[in-house]
């Protein structure tokens, strides 16, 4: 039997206000415990909530961004259930008129084609607080500082189809969210959450397939595996005859399973209700025009203008448009260099390598664009190879300094003195007798496959630094003349 797999998921993005969406207290990361909930926050008697502007523009942000219809009416509702992350007793969400109605998003396929997955709706909401379990010997501590940390929910249509889509899904509502600025998206510190609807059904069945969902994925990586892993339990289960229940489960990457949490029987029944004490929201055209004047450039536009502009790869226009300051700093590499294919190259290789070990992202880079361009520039006039240039970079990024101050201090630049060349090849020739032996025994056409060796112990002996493009050339003619 063929299985298609059908996925949905429902994105949490903190929005990146200075303050709750309904109150003004702070909501930066990382204070002390319950130093950033105020009475708003947790609904005291005698408190009223006021609703926070931003938050707002930047759900329409998003929704014009995702080329959703606005609702120009939009309503908050009250979520009733208790949990001690929820002291309040209630979230206040909208439900049946959000801010952000019908639209889409395109992603690509692997095999690079595109595909839409529809939005079925984005909401605003508050966040709860947070549970710890750790550090507590038999109890649990509750941090209230997130309560009422504004968050729109993106809520897809059940349009992917495979482990890698929701992935490709996931980073695109990752970069369209951060190029507006509307979210750090942080995975790591919750900023964007994930739970992922999923089910299977027989190729070609129209029916859905009973789904259960998997929450808070906090890393695209674990998307895809939390993914297979659910696949590949419901389709065992089904082939053995047994039937999948909606549930809520919980991915462990550990063990690279998924749990059940909680079923559809124990599910709350939150009894929604309009809440009383927030007015319904009510905007205009003209302000919704105003946001739309002022929305960046997109991540698809940006990406499809690097592949016109710098004749980029279409992976490597899809890297580096995916986040706003890594595409900032592209640009400006490029600009400096007039190299854009190079730029990229350094950017997506020694670059993003570097910061990944660090787990740092672009915009914390201790290496500027100003120096990388530098160091490429000095790479383009051959004054290092860029076999060296990989050991700058290394130094620039552990020590900082211009490529010129390095190159310098450390006595790196290229040999492209004809003279000290051909003596470094003389004396690899004079070393290495047997390979010479071996390169004149050789078939004409299998030679050139040889003159690596030879390559490489010039290389060697010069520490890296003689000019490769003239070691090729004079090696090849002194070999040859001994043939
Ligand atoms: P609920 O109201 O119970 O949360 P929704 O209908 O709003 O359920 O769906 C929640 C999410 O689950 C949406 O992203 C939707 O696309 C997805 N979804 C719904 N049915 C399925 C299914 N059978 N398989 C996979 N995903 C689904
Ligand atoms: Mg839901």
């Amino acid at each position: 039997m063929e299985w298609e797999v059908v996925i949905g998921l429902e994105i949490h993005a903190q929005l990146s206000t200075k303050t709750k969406i309904f109150s003004g207290a702070s909501t930066a990361f990382g204070a002390e415990p319950n130093t950033q909930a105020c009475a708003v926050d947790l609904a005291l008697p005698g408190t009223l909530p006021v609703f926070n502007e931003n938050a707002l523009r930047m759900a329409v942000m998003f929704g014009l961004a995702v080329n959703s219809e606005i609702g120009k009416r939009s309503v908050f509702d009250r979520k009733n259930y208790f949990y001690p992350d929820l002291p309040k007793g209630y979230q206040t969400t909208q439900l049946a008129e959000p801010i952000v109605g019908p639209g889409y998003v395109d992603i690509e396929t692997d095999d690079g084609e595109t595909r839409r997955v529809r939005i079925h709706h984005a909401h605003l909401e508050e966040d709860a607080g947070k549970s710890l379990h750790e550090d507590f010997h038999g109890m649990s501590g509750i941090d209230l500082n997130r309560a009422g940390t504004p968050l729109v929910e993106i809520v897809s249509e059940p349009d992917m189809r495979s482990s890698k889509e929701a992935a490709a899904y996931a980073r695109k509502i990752h970069a369209i969210i951060t190029t507006l600025g509307i979210c750090d998206g942080n995975m790591a510190e919750g900023s964007m959450r994930c739970d992922c609807n999923v089910s299977v059904r027989p190729k070609g069945q129209e029916e859905l397939g009973t789904r259960t969902e998997l929450k808070n994925i906090n890393s695209f990586r674990f998307i895809e595996r939390a993914i297979d892993t659910e696949v590949a339990r419901q389709i065992d289960l089904i082939e053995d005859g047994g039937r999948v229940i909606q549930e809520t489960r919980l991915y462990d990457p550990d063990k690279n399973e998924t749990r059940s949490m909680r079923s559809k029987e124990e599910a709350n029944d939150y009894r929604y209700f309009p809440c009383p004490d927030l007015l319904p929201v009510i905007i205009d055209d003209a302000y919704i025009d105003a946001i739309r004047a002022e929305l960046p450039e997109l991540p698809d536009a940006r990406r499809a203008r690097f592949i016109e502009q710098y004749g980029l790869s279409e992976y490597d226009a899809g890297v580096l448009s995916s986040d706003r300051n890594q595409a900032d700093y592209f640009e400006k590499v490029a600009e400096l260099t007039k190299n854009a294919k190079l730029s990229a190259n350094w950017i997506t290789g020694e670059l993003a390598r570097l910061l990944n070990q660090a787990d740092l992202t672009v915009k914390h880079s201790p290496v500027s664009a100003e120096q990388l361009a530098g160091l490429i520039n000095r790479i383009q006039d051959d004054t290092i190879t860029g076999k060296i240039a990989k050991n700058v970079f290394e130094i620039m990024w552990n020590e900082g300094g211009s490529a010129d101050e390095i190159i310098e201090a450390k006595g790196l630049k290229q040999v492209n003195d004809t003279g000290a060349i051909e003596a470094a090849i003389d004396q690899v020739i004079a070393q290495c007798t047997p390979q010479v032996e071996q390169y004149i025994a050789a078939e004409p056409d299998k030679r050139g496959k040889m003159l690596g060796f030879f390559m490489g112990q010039v290389m060697k002996l010069t520490q890296g630094k003689a000019n490769p493009g003239q070691v090729q050339g004079v090696l090849k003619q002194k070999l040859d003349k001994l043939c």
